[in-house]
Parts: structure tokens; sequence; C-alpha cells
């Protein structure tokens, strides 16, 4: 827990947020300045600071998978959906917790910006 960071307390509630999944590891919550009609963000409640703080091989990435398709099954994503990790500064990452990106409800464009 990093008091200093904004996901840490919005996963140890104390700052207060619609949780969309929760389980001991993992917590989902909706972006507040969403990219798409579904914008929600996974992350673990433990403070990584960014994908490469994380293992590969580390089951934590399983948890987060399996949270991803949890959520996407109980959101209006069977059109589909895209899954994005930005990391450091050229990837755009702005807040430094390992964060996954779930975007839908639209028809995705490629390249993306
Ligand atoms: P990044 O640019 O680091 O990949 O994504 C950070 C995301 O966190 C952005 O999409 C931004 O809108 C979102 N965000 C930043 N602060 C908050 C917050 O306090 N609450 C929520 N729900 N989302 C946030
Ligand atoms: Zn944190």
């Amino acid at each position: 827990m990093d008091d200093a960071c904004i996901f840490c307390r919005i996963a140890s509630g104390a700052i207060p947020a619609t949780l969309l999944y929760a389980d001991e590891q993992v917590v989902a919550f909706p972006d507040v300045n969403p990219q798409a009609p579904t914008h929600v963000l996974v992350i673990p409640r433990r403070h990584l600071p960014r994908l490469s703080a994380l293992p590969g091989s580390d089951p934590l990435w399983n948890r987060l998978l399996a949270a991803v398709q949890a959520v996407a099954e109980s959101l209006p994503l069977a059109g589909g959906f895209r899954l994005v990790v930005n990391q450091g500064g050229d990837g755009g990452q702005t807040v430094e917790h390992l964060h996954l990106h779930v975007l839908g409800g639209r028809q995705m464009t490629w390249p993306p910006g």
C-alpha cells in the first residue's frame, strides 16, 4: 500500500469507487475519464508501479486476466473489446500503479494514437 498512490487508495477503499469486480488480489472500477462507452481499469491490490515490475511468470497475471474476462462478461462487451497496458512515458502511462484498460462499446480503431 502506497498512501500517495490514487489506485492503492481506491483498492483499499480509502477512496470510494464503484467496484465492478473485486477479489483478494484484484479490483476493477470505471475510468474517471472514459475513452469509450465502456472503460474499466483492472488493477492488482498490490502496489506495482508498472508492467515491468511484475515478472511474466508471476501468477498474479493469471488473476488479472481472469478478472478482465469476468468484467468483460459482466458488461455489454459481446461485440468485443480492447485490452491495453500503457508502460512508461512513451507508452502514455500517467498513473504509476499497474492497470489494465478494458475498452469497448464502440468500434475501436487501429493504429491507436
Ligand atoms: P494511463 O494513462 O496511466 O495508462 O491510465 C491512467 C488512467 O487512470 C486514465 O485513463 C485516467 O483517466 C484514469 N484515472 C486517473 N485518476 C483516476 C481516478 O482517481 N479514478 C479513476 N477511476 N480513474 C482515474
Ligand atoms: Zn498503488
